[in-house]
């Protein structure tokens, strides 16, 4: 067979000449093999850059720079071996020839390329690729042997033959598989095992290219004329291809490096980015912890502050208004103490989403902690931040599920706006918490505008308590008034409610609210309560003196008297030292003082029971207590609140509610007082009902001692058709300070309800 004049398969002819002188130049077969590695180095660099990119673009790149690198090699290490090949006879190229043989083998490259750029590559996949390949090595081989032009034919032995196109196409196999293996990896061993890898290569087409030669015999016919070789100039050519090959591969090999060094770049890049954005989110969720109330979800003060900071900016510039809202629970602590903190939270998310029902999107609303939150909101006059305060108070009476129960909270607020309160953060907040103070102390409920009178009345407090601090510890000032409780069975004034009074320097006589707040505040009210138990027990004593052994005193005692561990311990002092019998002492304690720590309470009073000592739960009906409680309680009286005595016998309900509290107090083995009989209906009513004690301006406001025993000796002979008309003190108390005492609410009701004959 003969196949572009390379007689294959065929016998030796018996005539012509066989030329058996053939030899290599030693120098350039070195050099052919150290070209295919470094274009097996090349194609190994190429196949890994095409597995580091994923643009379609790069990738054809890539792959067209490997197919090169690859048919450089093995076209380089053919064309410089057939160079070193040296026979006795003139040799040389058909250049056509020669390029076809390199365009096959850039062919063969290319489908190389290809299959390593597969990322589904099977088995299946490299046996087809490299027997392909191998193929083409082959046709790239023959092709190059029949550019070979000399007076000599070329025969080639068919297993020789067979034997080039086998090794060709496993050292396809080879490359291939080594391509694949070393797509990923880095550092000095992965380089090392590259060039090993190279040289691997190298050899497998060193080796199918001398197979190929071996099986080659020249023969030059018997007619041919025998022409010598002349100039040698094959070691220059061998050089030059030899350099461009080189050229070729350490270009394509410098693209690739300067390409991963890029890329690494790119993924250092992204690493930073990713980082970054992980920091930026850890940042964030650093700042919602710190500027979001987890409860609610609504901006803490932290938060608040630094919006309002940017508002105020804002609106400064603009000259535009801004209203800045303190709301507080109303009475808020009482469901706290009373049903415990869980159901507290869980009031305060249902208030938090009743707030922002009311407000608008563009609002601020913060949750400063406790039950006290702040609004702000721009607006253009101050009657949308009243519309705004009256809506949230609206909203708020919707009534609310907790615990098992049905309840309807109310919030009092306090407003301040921007720029006629203030210009600053601070001093906003200030007046806007002055004016919530206000809104507190007229009975809660309302809302109230900052004025500049507050600000001097929030001086006066600050003064009022360090004042008070003083009276205290010099024991100056502080006075006790009585006033009569009346028994109803026996028509006598059975004791005698110790209530204190500040006879302040310049401000005249203070009532207790004015100061009771204050101390609760400032912690001063336990030692306030144990001032008054201790004169109290003293006065009392002196009036035993006086043949008034009958009597009781009866000590109020605030929530955080009752909570001092002490206490049982003090009581029994104060007895002692006034030489008084606990069994006249009486210690009232508000419902919610109770309620607040029923458990340790309970163990407390039990220890002020044991003294002998009784003990009246006040102000009953205004909190939250339980009958279940109130049954486990260790008490003797119960004192009906002012509050459900004020409206009889005008309103039916209030009524029923007195005879209701009677009728269950009289159940639980209790006595009742009700506190705050103005007139005589009230009265007559509640003797009707069977309630024992009577206490209120009808029969006597408090006085002081040295005016006590003219009033009780009257209170003791009366006759009740004479009541309103002997009730000579029914007017006096409001020698109280008129000044400060005007702002009390309870006294201008109280004032004008006790006229004589009201
Ligand atoms: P409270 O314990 O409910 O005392 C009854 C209050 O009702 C007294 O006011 C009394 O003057 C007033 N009151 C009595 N009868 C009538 C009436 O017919 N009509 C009206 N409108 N009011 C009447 P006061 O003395 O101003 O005391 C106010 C509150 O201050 C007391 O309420 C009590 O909670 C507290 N307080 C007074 N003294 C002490 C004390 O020594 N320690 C503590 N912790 N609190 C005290
Ligand atoms: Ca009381
Ligand atoms: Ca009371």
């Amino acid at each position: 067979m003969e196949w572009l004049g390379l007689q294959m398969l065929v016998d030796l002819p018996a005539n012509g000449q066989i030329i058996l002188e053939c030899q290599y130049n030693p120098y350039l077969v070195v050099l052919a093999f150290l070209v295919a590695g470094a274009g097996s180095f090349a194609t190994l660099s190429m196949a890994e850059r095409l597995n580091h990119v994923e643009q379609p673009v790069a990738q054809r790149q890539w792959r067209l720079l490997g197919a090169c690198c690859l048919a450089g090699g093995v076209w380089a290490l053919h064309f410089i071996s057939m160079l070193a090949f040296q026979a006795p006879i003139e040799l040389h190229y058909d250049f056509a020839l020669t390029g076809l043989s390199l365009i096959v083998m850039l062919f063969a490259g290319w489908l190389a390329m290809n299959t390593l750029g597969r990322s589904d590559l099977r088995v299946r996949h490299f046996l087809q690729a490299a027997t392909c390949i191998g193929l083409g090595i082959a046709a790239m081989h023959y092709i190059g042997m029949s550019a070979m032009r000399s007076n000599a034919e070329q025969f080639y032995r068919p297993d020789m033959f067979a034997a080039s196109i086998a090794v060709a196409i496993i050292t396809s196999l080879l490359a291939l598989l080594l391509a694949r293996y070393f797509r990923y990896g880095s550092g000095t061993l992965h380089l090392l095992l590259k060039y090993a890898a190279s040289l691997l290569m190298a050899g497998g087409m060193f080796a199918t290219h001398f197979t190929g030669m071996a099986g080659m015999t020249l023969i030059i016919p018997n007619d041919a004329v025998v022409v010598l070789p002349g100039a040698d100039n094959n070691l220059q050519l061998g050089l030059t291809i030899a350099f461009i090959t080189l050229l070729v591969s350490a270009s394509s090999i410098s693209a690739a490096l300067s390409d991963q060094k890029l890329q690494s770049k790119e993924h250092d890049l992204r690493r930073v980015n990713v980082l970054l954005s992980q920091l930026d989110q850890a940042r964030v969720s650093l700042q919602q912890a710190a500027h979001y109330d987890a409860l609610t979800n609504l901006i803490n003060r932290r938060g608040f502050n630094q919006v309002f900071a940017e508002r105020l900016v804002e609106q400064s510039s603009n000259e535009g208004m801004l209203a800045v809202m303190f709301l507080d629970i109303d009475h808020f602590k009482r469901i706290n103490d009373s049903l415990g903190h869980d159901a507290g939270d869980e009031l305060l998310k249902v208030i938090a989403g009743y707030i922002k029902a009311a407000t608008r999107s563009q609002d601020v609303v913060a949750r400063f902690g406790g039950d006290e939150f702040c609004i702000l909101t721009a607006l253009s006059s101050r009657e949308e931040a009243r519309h705004l305060a009256q809506r949230i108070m609206q909203k708020m009476k919707e009534p609310i599920d907790l615990a098992g129960r049905r309840m309807v909270m109310t919030t009092s607020i306090g407003i301040s706006v921007f720029p006629d309160d203030g210009r600053s953060c601070d001093e906003l907040l200030k007046n806007a918490d002055l004016a919530l103070y206000q809104s507190k102390g007229c009975g809660r409920n309302s809302l109230n505008f900052f004025n500049s009178s507050l600000k001097t009345r929030a001086t006066l407090e600050l003064q009022l308590e360090e004042e008070l601090r003083i009276a205290l510890l010099e024991e100056r000032g502080l006075r006790i008034h009585y006033q009569p409780i009346f028994d109803l069975h026996t028509g006598q004034v059975a004791k005698l409610e110790a209530l204190v009074r500040w006879q302040h320097p310049q401000h005249g006589l203070l009532s207790p609210e004015r100061f009771i707040g204050i101390a609760e505040a400032n912690g001063l009210i336990a030692d306030l309560d144990l001032w008054v138990l201790r004169h109290a027990c003293e006065d009392l004593a002196q009036l035993n003196r006086h043949g008034y052994g009958r009597l009781k005193v009866t000590v109020n005692c605030s929530a955080v008297t009752l909570g001092r561990e002490t206490l049982v311990r003090e009581v029994e002092d104060a007895l002692q030292r006034a030489g008084l019998s606990a069994g006249q002492l009486e210690l009232e304690v508000t419902e919610n003082a109770l309620m607040g720590n029923i458990h340790s309470t309970i163990a407390l009073l039990k220890g002020i029971r044991a003294l002998g000592v009784s003990l009246s739960i006040d102000d009953f009906g205004t909190g939250y207590s339980s009958l279940a409680y109130l049954k486990r309680l260790p008490l003797d009286t119960l004192k009906i609140d002012r509050s459900f005595v004020q409206d009889v016998p005008h309103c039916r309900q209030d009524m029923e509610i007195v005879q209701a509290i009677i009728v269950m107090a009289h159940t639980l083995h209790l006595q009742v007082i009700t506190e705050g009989v103005e007139t005589m209906e009230q009265y007559q009513f509640l003797a009707q009902q069977g309630c024992d004690f009577v206490q209120g301006y009808l029969l006597s406001r408090p006085v002081p001692l040295g005016e006590l025993r003219a009033i009780l000796s009257q209170l003791d002979q009366r006759d009740e058709s004479s009541l309103v008309s002997f009730n000579p003190y029914a007017g006096t108390d409001r020698s109280m300070s008129p000044d400060l005492f005007a702002d009390s609410p309870d006294f201008r009701a109280s004032a004008s309800a006790a006229r004589p004959g009201h």
